[in-house]
């Protein structure tokens, strides 16, 4: 529970993120004509910047997190990433050789279906071997994912402890940027990670859809058929 102070303090950081992304997005749209919807994607990697260095100031300052390299216990759990978010991921492995691209469809698939028929925990489709392969893309939710406590993470407690100071810095963030893109008239809101970028490498339309706002770009079949 934030005081009153804190949670104007908050407030604050919010509308300044959103401020100074809507003008940047706004630049980006007049100065770029056709190439606007990569543009207003490629805008998500100032954010992700923003959040990795926000995360290691934390670290610095402490408390220090419990994470490592090879430890995923998060990426067991429902992840979820705005349009931009998962249209950058959907760029990034559209670039790979096609057997990589067809493997990553196929595990999305699987993941997908596992959890329409009850899975209420498995691997995220980007992890192999407790390494994840999109670090560089992965979305915001990854990159402020922190605990500092392993044993929490591994006997699946209900609270991870956290660094409150590093949640917040990193919700105002993700909040205002996430408004100004539905400022500058573009879909942001959260999507699950695995659908989301499934529904991205699948429909050819989707990006387009989304950069005229269509809220809908990322949805899927009810049914994922994986024969
Ligand atoms: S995108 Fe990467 S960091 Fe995020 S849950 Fe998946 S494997 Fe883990």
């Amino acid at each position: 529970m934030l005081s009153a102070d804190e949670q104007s303090a908050f407030e604050e950081s919010i509308a300044r993120v959103r401020a100074l992304a809507t003008r940047a997005l706004q630049r980006a749209n007049q100065e770029n004509g056709e190439n606007g919807a990569n543009e207003a994607i490629s805008f998500t990697a100032q954010l992700h910047r923003s959040l990795d260095s926000v995360a290691a100031q934390a670290a610095s300052s402490g408390p220090v997190p419990d994470c490592k390299a090879g430890c995923a216990h998060c990426c067991h759990v429902r992840v979820e990433a705005t349009e931009p978010e998962v249209f950058r991921i959907a760029q990034h492995l559209a670039a790979q050789p096609a057997d990589t691209l067809s493997g990553v469809v196929a595990r999305l698939r699987q993941h997908i279906a596992n959890a329409q028929n009850g899975a209420m925990r498995q691997p995220c489709s980007f992890l192999a071997e407790d390494r994840c392969t999109i670090y560089h893309v992965r979305p915001a939710a990854c990159r402020k994912a922190h605990s500092l406590s392993v044993l929490h993470c591994a006997t699946q407690a209900p609270e991870i402890p956290q660094n409150l100071r590093l949640l917040l810095d990193a919700e105002a963030l993700m909040a205002g940027t996430a408004l100004a893109y539905r400022d500058v008239h573009l879909p942001a809101s959260a999507h699950e990670l695995n659908a989301a970028v499934l529904a991205a490498l699948t429909d050819a339309s989707a990006q387009e859809r989304w950069y005229h706002g269509d809220p809908t770009a990322l949805a899927l079949p009810l049914r994922i058929d994986v024969s």
